[in-house]
């Protein structure tokens, strides 16, 4: 069993901000930063709303940033997954991890949410083979050819910009005949010429041979039914929280985000959350940040108090 002071359970905006915040406060934090080292980011083409970048970055090259100034000070990672927490006997807390076992004085939950299924046939069977969550990841592999994407919310928009500079045609499938993604996104997308919406619509079932092919697709105001062939479905329809692990152990509204009070604070004193696993309503990257740093903050005062 390791025992540690500090144990920051993911590694995205927030955990990396706790994380710098908590080693520069010398609590020696060791981030458990699970299967995707920066979250969400890492599977963001482009971020052009973090201050401090007149020009833009990429998600990517944020997160390797992020981390590297921790470990300037201290901060350690470890790559492994949370498979159970025991926070019920208060602190220290339990961890249990693919590889090991550790007890923390005090733990931030910083593990993110996930991108929705749109729960059709073919969707699980043809992830990688066409279906996809990721521009950044996968765009590469569209290079002149022809992809659909899901959604109509700001990464919807801003993926399928991203996927214009690899596909000859990208076609928006909205639900409804108003997009919900800002008007920055909106101006951008409808001026590029690769970019085309089809609206009222949703995907019924994706379909093909090894590899995507087409989508079955039903106009919602006619019920029309059509297919739409195609090279690649990419799915940006929103997220839940990855709260599952936690169940039983802190308090969660109806969809699973933790609560927490004004100080960062779970229902179980010493356990703090941060990012989007605890906020539904901001969910941009400054805000994590944001996050993070008040979670640093109280868990290094609630430790101070507890001495
Ligand atoms: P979102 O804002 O929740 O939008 C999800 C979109 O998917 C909505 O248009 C929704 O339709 C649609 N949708 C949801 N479930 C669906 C289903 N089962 N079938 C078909 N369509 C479905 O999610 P997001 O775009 O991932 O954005 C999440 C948050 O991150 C937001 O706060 C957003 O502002 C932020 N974000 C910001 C930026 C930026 O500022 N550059 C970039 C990316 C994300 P309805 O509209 O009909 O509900």
């Amino acid at each position: 069993m390791q025992k540690e002071k500090v144990i920051i359970i993911g590694s995205g905006p927030a955990g990396l901000t706790a994380a710098l915040y908590t080693a520069r406060a010398r609590l020696d934090p060791l981030v458990i930063a699970g299967n995707l080292l920066g979250g969400q980011i890492s599977l963001t083409s482009e971020v052009e709303n973090y201050p401090g970048f007149p020009e833009g970055t990429t998600g990517p090259e944020l997160g390797e940033l992020m981390q590297k100034q921790a470990e300037r000070f201290g901060a350690r990672f470890v790559m492994d997954e949370v498979t159970e927490v025991d926070f019920n006997q208060g602190s220290p807390f339990r961890i249990k991890t693919l590889e090991d076992e550790y007890e923390a004085e005090a733990v931030i939950v910083c593990v993110g949410a996930s991108p929705k299924r749109l729960g059709v046939p073919g969707e699980e069977e043809m992830i990688g083979r066409g279906v996809s969550f990721c521009a950044t990841c996968d765009g590469f592999f569209f290079r002149e050819k022809d992809v659909v994407v899901v959604g109509g919310g700001d990464s919807a928009l801003e993926e399928g910009l991203f996927l214009t500079r690899f596909a000859d045609r990208v076609r928006i499938i909205h639900r409804r005949d108003e997009l919900r993604a800002g008007e920055a996104l909106k101006r951008r997308a409808f001026a590029n010429e690769k970019i085309s919406f089809v609206w009222d619509t949703v995907v019924e079932e994706i379909q093909g041979n090894g590899k995507v092919q087409k989508v079955l697709v039903r106009n919602v105001k006619s019920d029309a039914t059509s297919e739409l062939e195609t090279d690649g479905v990419f799915i940006f329809i929103g997220h839940y929280p990855n709260s599952d692990l936690f169940k039983g152990q802190v308090k969660m509204d109806d969809v699973g985000y933790l609560l927490t009070d004004e100080r960062m604070m779970t229902s179980v004193p010493g356990v703090f959350a941060a990012g989007e696993i605890q906020d539904p309503v901001f969910r941009q990257i400054a805000t994590s940040v944001g996050q993070g740093c008040a979670a640093a903050m109280m868990t290094e005062r609630w430790l101070e108090a507890q001495e």
